[in-house]
């Protein structure tokens, strides 16, 4: 049997919503988009939602607009993807490195350790989908002890006064930390809608304004989005619709490149009007995978079910106990073989050449490296069928059973 890993959900709606985008005459950022950020406002709760290109260009523009530059530090898990680091790192700041607790989430303490006067973020990034402790890391940014070091530049960093909250939210769009859904825990959340996420536009994305009362986030979302659209004061489809004089526009601010188009808007579109089902398909998968993997001795599921918490399910996370990172890469191979596709989350940023040539060293992480010489995501999405599951359950139990007795 072939079990692909992360197929993306297209049905005859999204495929319909997409011929709709073609048909219409208009296929970049216009209509759709505008429809996607209202589902997004409503599913997540939150006043404002700007589509954007990627995560990654959605946590560069958020970055950016909090004046972060050279010379600046941004905190960061060392267990994510490379992009909560790049995003850093195009505005000319540095990303500052921390280890990550069992949950796979930003150690809170490790956090504190970090801050120094050239903190200006921290980009909590929820694993898998399981929030991280907003509320700890929300306490510890508001401590006046943590505040005084605090140096503000420009508007902005005056006006908030404290260390930005920026959620690395791409896995967990849908999931739920105390009976609040992502998108409003931080001051400033960016979702992705990847191929590979649990609601995908292609490529993609969105950034929620939560920021505190002294903002305004309407009018935010308004300057991000000049902003995503090159500071040109008329966007393409406005001009498209003005009579006579339509023309004519300015640049009024030297504007990135970032906007999400209406086709690919269209796909997320269709998925957000059924994401409660598709997410209910999701957890239907992850409660198979528990119960299947509980009673082996070597099994090490991941702590994801508590009250008033869910996961958004964008992953499973296996680990495997006492394992090495190379009888662990045997599993892989072997569970590949059978034809079932698994992947790793994540290989750690101090492993990847570009960060270990910075200087940053795996050493530093221990808990980050044992969570990733362990881990073993299985796949998981709504198509998922009884069977497939059943199938690649046994591929896992007799791939590590045959590595572990060796
Ligand atoms: C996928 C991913 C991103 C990047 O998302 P893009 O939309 O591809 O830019 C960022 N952070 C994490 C944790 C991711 O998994």
């Amino acid at each position: 049997m072939k079990i692909s890993f992360s197929p993306p959900y297209v049905d005859a709606d999204v495929e319909q919503e997409v011929i709709d985008a073609l048909r219409s005459g208009w296929i970049t950022t216009g209509p759709k988009v505008k429809a996607l950020e209202d589902e997004v406002c409503n599913y997540v709760g939150v006043e404002a939602a700007l589509g954007v290109n990627s995560a990654t260009s959605g946590m560069m523009l958020a970055l950016h607009w909090f004046g972060i530059t050279r010379g600046d530090e941004v905190i960061i898990p060392a267990y994510t993807y490379a992009a909560t680091a790049l995003a850093v790192m195009h505005i000319g700041a540095k990303p500052i490195m921390v280890d990550v607790n069992e949950d796979f989430n930003i150690s809170i303490e490790k956090i504190e350790a970090a801050i120094t006067e050239k903190t200006k973020a921290i980009i909590p990034v929820d694993f898998s989908g399981w929030p991280c402790d907003y509320d700890s890391i929300n306490e510890l940014v508001n401590k006046e002890s943590v505040k005084n070091k605090f140096i503000a530049k420009g508007e902005n960093q005056k006006k908030l006064g404290r260390i930005l909250v920026m959620s690395d939210a791409a896995h967990s769009f849908g999931a739920v930390y105390k009976n609040i859904r992502t998108g409003i825990l931080a001051d400033i959340t960016v979702f992705s809608f990847h191929a590979v996420k649990n609601l995908t536009t292609a490529e993609g994305g969105a950034i929620c304004l939560s920021l505190p009362t002294a903002f305004n986030n309407l009018a935010i979302y308004k300057t991000l989005r000049l902003w995503s659209l090159n500071g040109q004061t008329k966007d393409a489809f406005t001009k498209s619709k003005a009579a006579g004089g339509g023309w004519k526009y300015d640049i009024v601010y030297p504007g990135f490149k970032m906007n999400l188009p209406d086709v690919c808007a269209a796909i997320g579109l269709a998925q957000i009007r059924k994401y409660d089902k598709l997410l209910s398909e999701r957890k239907r998968v992850f409660d198979f995978y528990d119960e299947s993997f509980k009673n082996q001795p070597w099994a090490w599921l991941p702590p994801y079910q508590k009250n008033n918490f869910s996961s958004s399910y964008h992953l499973y996370p296996l680990r495997i106990k006492n394992i090495t990172e190379e009888k662990r890469d045997l599993i892989i191979e072997k569970i590949t073989a059978t034809g079932v596709a698994v992947n790793v989350h994540f290989i750690p940023l101090p492993m990847l050449s570009v960060f270990k040539n910075a200087g940053y060293n795996i050493e530093d992480y221990p808990s980050t490296y044992k969570n990733y010489a362990a881990e073993i995501s299985l796949p998981i999405y709504p198509q998922l069928s009884i069977k497939e599951c059943n199938f690649i359950v046994q591929s896992v139990i007799e791939s590590v059973n045959e590595v572990i007795i060796l």
